[in-house]
């Protein structure tokens, strides 16, 4: 056996690995993440570092491969298991050590806890009046105001001082003069703060019991693995997850619950917080490196059981990490778009696998991936069928774009969603409007027949592009190319064209068509600021507007009691987006939009537009029926070979010289059809990416397609070899992105 290790992960050579032949005594206790000692460098130097990996085969010549001297140490601490987990970040998913590193240690020593620092009077009261009474007669304006601020509070923080308007020179000086002294004290910042409202403990129903039960027993057996928890919209999966870490808790564990950035609200955090207190910390994108590392420490100190957060929230530093939960697991954003673009779903099983925890995966309408999964009995599955306390699933009618075009209506909005928003603005009742403006529209679709032009070989859309001068439709798979067309090629209609609509045109049409109507929109736009996320939903949710439109953004896991009609603008911008994923996300954000309607005591209804009312996505969403979605689209994506019926790697290239980056593309493909030749892959490409030109740079994808994703790590190898060979690349921006959520 032998052990590929890393010296000193504070040194900068710390990207290199170095490989050690493993003694027949220390094969069956070495684990990766352990510390041993090696013999190192020309002098041969006892050197300490952690075992990334442990190979069956040789890299190197084994007559030079020297041996490790002994285990340093035989428990794995957190730092080693989570090194260990990034060694098989870099092999799975492609970046070199440094960057895996980075990922899972972000801000490593250097930043500190904040440093609070108080400021308090250094002289007797009556020294401090004379020297005020000074400061007066000089007109020294800001150390009389602190002078003051301080005689009045008895002391005055840092922002305190700031706020009163004196300034850090002010500061200074008085500092220096000695009549102020500064105070400074490390303070880890918890962000949460105290939940005022009591925790009320609900009566699981049925199905929610069975599902804590099923975790429970397993746990309590010894029983680690990777549960997948289907419910449907408000079937209350988070009472579930609450209850289950309780149990975890219990037995001296800790829990790491992801949630998508989106969803990380006031209203989702305050469950629990309720149900745990101070023992819960959360971090989000928002906060500062420093506020950070803070909650990592504290997680490493023991002083917390529970971290709450998104995707990087997985690195969390617990050394008895009991269960990893991942609410909403579907979501892109759990797949980083950075390299290594590694999927937080696949880490968590793999960190939960090197320490003995379990996965809990959650979602409404969960990922192919894990799915197939949970059919395979890879994962345990557990079903929530019912909306808590019986409510009904709110009512879906599809409506037909084209049959409203025919009738003479040219409006955004069907006869029949005019109808329904007119009687809500009657009763006094709310309402939302979903712009489904996913992803990149660009395709071209047919709004009399429904028709939309896509590639003969990939059976995705075709993309309009306007590069120079013509316009034309490109294939981002295959690269696939053909004349832009202003008739339908089915119905030979001309009203063939691009689907475009903003949220803004929407708000001003509201506006036209239902004055009166108290509006409130919800969009990148009006949510660039901190906090004003916020601000809109608790508007919302106090009542004070109608109508709430906005794209996915208000679709993800808001609870609205007060909303009982739900309309879906344009469903299909979703559908076409160009790659294979179009048709479920189009199933999850319909069925996620749907969920939204009726989640209180009145029932709700829900109305989608589109111009394929017989689309199989569509159709399920609108029958909340995941299960024949899931086995029509499994149908499709083994006939195409995509995820889950095989692996895909997509290799990413960007470079400011086009006609270089189309050779460098050209020849990567040779090597790769070289390499493996007659090993049942295709490759396909090179096309042009999404967005060909993004910052002056020409870009153009390849992908592999194999059912081996080991194949795969080992062709991304071998590439990565070759290029660093080639000077040919060294202008060439090249990324792996295993099984790709976005193609942009
Ligand atoms: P989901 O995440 O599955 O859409 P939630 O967990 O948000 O559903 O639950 C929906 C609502 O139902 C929440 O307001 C929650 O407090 C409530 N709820 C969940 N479980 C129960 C229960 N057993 N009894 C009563 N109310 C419940
Ligand atoms: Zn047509
Ligand atoms: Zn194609």
């Amino acid at each position: 056996m032998y052990a590929d290790v890393i010296v000193d992960i504070t040194n900068e050579r710390l990207d290199k690995t170095f490989q050690y032949l493993v003694p027949e005594t220390m094969e069956k206790t070495l684990k990766p993440g352990m510390q041993v000692w090696f013999p190192f460098g020309r002098g041969n130097r006892e050197q300490k570092g952690f075992v990334l990996e442990l190979k069956e085969r040789p890299d190197f010549d084994p007559e030079k491969t020297k041996a490790l001297t002994r285990i340093a140490e035989e428990s794995v601490s957190v730092e080693g298991e989570l090194i260990a987990l990034a060694a098989w970040i870099r092999e799975n998913y492609g970046s070199t050590m440094i960057q895996a590193l980075k990922t899972v240690l972000p801000v490593r020593d250097k930043v500190r806890g904040v440093e609070r620092v108080t400021f308090v009077p250094a002289r007797s009261e009556e020294e401090m009046q004379a020297y005020l009474t000074l400061c007066i007669r000089k007109n020294y304006r800001a150390r009389v105001r602190l002078l003051k601020a301080l005689k009045e509070e008895g002391s005055l923080t840092l922002p305190e001082a700031e706020a009163r308007g004196i300034s850090r020179k002010a500061l200074k000086d008085l500092k220096e003069s000695g009549y102020v002294c500064a105070l400074r004290e490390t303070v880890y910042r918890n962000p949460v703060s105290r939940a005022d409202k009591a925790y009320e403990r609900k009566t699981l129903s049925g199905e929610q019991q069975q599902a804590v039960d099923c975790f429970c027993r397993d746990y309590a057996s010894g029983i680690r693995r990777v549960y997948l928890l289907h419910g449907v919209t408000g079937s209350g999966k988070t009472e579930v997850y609450l209850e289950v870490m309780d149990q975890v808790i219990a037995q001296g564990k800790q829990v790491i619950v992801l949630i998508p950035e989106i969803a990380l609200t006031y209203q989702t955090l305050i469950r629990f917080y309720t149900r745990f207190g101070g023992r819960v910390s959360v971090i989000n994108s928002r906060m500062s490196q420093g506020e950070r590392y803070d909650q990592f420490e504290r997680a490493r100190n023991g002083e917390i059981d529970i971290m709450i957060g998104p995707r990087s929230a997985l690195f969390t530093p617990f050394s008895h990490l009991g269960l990893i939960i991942i609410d909403e697991e579907h979501e892109a954003s759990y797949k980083s778009e950075n390299t290594p673009r590694y999927h937080a779903r696949e880490t968590a099983v793999q960190r939960a696998n090197m320490c003995g925890a379990s996965v809990m995966l959650g979602s409404a309408t969960p990922s192919m991936e894990s799915y197939y999964r949970a059919k395979t009995g890879e994962y345990r599955l557990l079903t929530l069928t019912k909306r808590v306390e019986e409510r009904p699933l709110p009512k879906v009618y599809i409506e037909d774009m084209r049959e409203e075009l025919k009738a003479g209506n040219r409006s955004v909005f069907s006869r029949h969603l005019r109808a329904l928003m007119e009687d809500r603005l009657q009763k006094g009742q709310q309402m939302m409007l979903f712009l489904n403006r996913r992803g990149y529209a660009g395709f071209l679709s047919c709004r009399s027949c429904g028709g939309v032009i896509k590639c003969p070989h990939c059976d995705v859309s075709l993309s309009v592009h306007r590069g120079k001068g013509r316009q034309k439709l490109v294939c981002h798979y295959c690269g696939h190319e053909q004349e832009m067309m202003n008739r339908c090629p089915s119905c030979g209609s001309g009203y063939i064209s691009e689907l475009k609509a903003g949220t803004q045109q929407i708000e001003e049409l509201v506006q036209r068509e239902f004055p009166g109507a108290r509006v409130l929109r919800m969009d990148m736009d009006t949510t660039r600021r901190k906090g004003e996320h916020a601000k809109i939903l608790s508007a919302f949710s106090e009542r004070q507007a109608d109508i709430l439109i906005g794209t996915q953004m208000i679709v993800k896991g808001h609870d609205f009691p007060g909303v009982t009609l739900m309309g879906v603008l344009a469903a299909d911008m979703s559908l076409f987006a160009g790659d294979y994923r179009a048709s479920e996300r189009t199933f999850q954000l319909l069925t996620q939009a749907a969920g939204r309607a009726g989640r209180g005591t009145d029932p709700g209804e829900v109305v989608i537009q589109t111009y394929q009312p017989d689309h199989y996505s569509i159709v399920m969403a609108a029958e909340q029926n995941y299960e024949s979605f899931y086995e029509q689209e499994l149908i499709f994506r083994r006939m195409l070979k995509y995820p889950p019926g095989a692996h895909m790697l997509a290799i990413l290239m960007s470079c400011e010289d086009e006609s270089h980056l189309t050779v460098g593309a050209e020849y990567l493909k040779k090597m790769i059809v070289h390499l493996y030749k007659g090993k049942d892959m295709q490759v396909i490409g090179p096309a042009e990416g999404g967005i060909s030109r993004v910052k002056d740079r020409y870009r153009k994808n390849i992908f592999i397609k194999h059912e081996d994703y080991t194949l795969l790590t080992r062709i991304k190898d071998r590439l990565e070899q070759y290029i660093e060979a080639n000077e040919g690349f060294d202008t060439i921006q090249i990324q792996f992105d295993f099984n790709p959520m976005n193609l942009l």
